[in-house]
């Protein structure tokens, strides 16, 4: 008796663990939503979505969305959003392809060559590491806005050695 509660209590256990979706999706400017299919697992629906955004230097992309859907649930009850991003123009190579989460305050060029970052601190809440790999530039603030100024400044200093968005960075100011 024992034993096959045990068994009902795994099998419904694991029926709930397959129950859930992850379905990642981009909206174009025009107001279309792109789905990118209904994945199993969140660590292959990010790779889905990271691979796609990669490409947003392609096309006219605004927004992200990766949502959790509980299976056989009726309405909006069944849905749960795991996460938005907005795509900007990046402030470091001007390209419509900087990726920001306002919820997490972490932020992500897609474009090639660039790569700029912003992340709140793992170890001190409230303050943003930001990076610029290609200098191997990093930085703290103690703000979003102050971090996305950093990375506008080293936009400008590109800007001012001559370096257009769709070239490659061949002349990198030094500190
Ligand atoms: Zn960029």
């Amino acid at each position: 008796m024992v034993e096959g509660l045990k068994g009902f209590h795994h099998s419904a256990t694991f029926m709930t663990a397959t129950s859930r979706v992850f379905v990642p999706s981009v909206t174009e400017e025009n107001g279309n939503t792109i789905g990118l299919g209904v994945f199993s697992t969140e660590e292959t629906a990010w790779k889905v979505l990271r691979q796609f955004i990669k490409k947003s230097h392609l096309m006219s992309l605004t927004r992200s969305d990766l949502v959790i859907w509980e299976v056989d649930l009726i309405g909006e009850e069944g849905m749960t959003v795991l996460s938005s991003m907005h795509c900007r123009d990046c402030p470091v190579c001007k390209r419509r392809t900087f990726w920001i989460d306002l919820e997490t305050f972490s932020a992500m060029c897609t474009g090639q060559a660039c790569e700029a970052w912003i992340e709140e601190s793992t170890l001190e809440p409230g303050i943003m590491d930001l990076g610029w790999p290609p200098t191997r530039f990093l930085k703290q603030t103690d703000s979003i806005e102050k971090a996305l100024s950093e990375l506008a400044d080293i936009g400008a200093q590109l800007e001012a050695a001559g370096n257009t968005p769709n070239q490659a960075f061949t002349s990198i100011p030094e500190e």
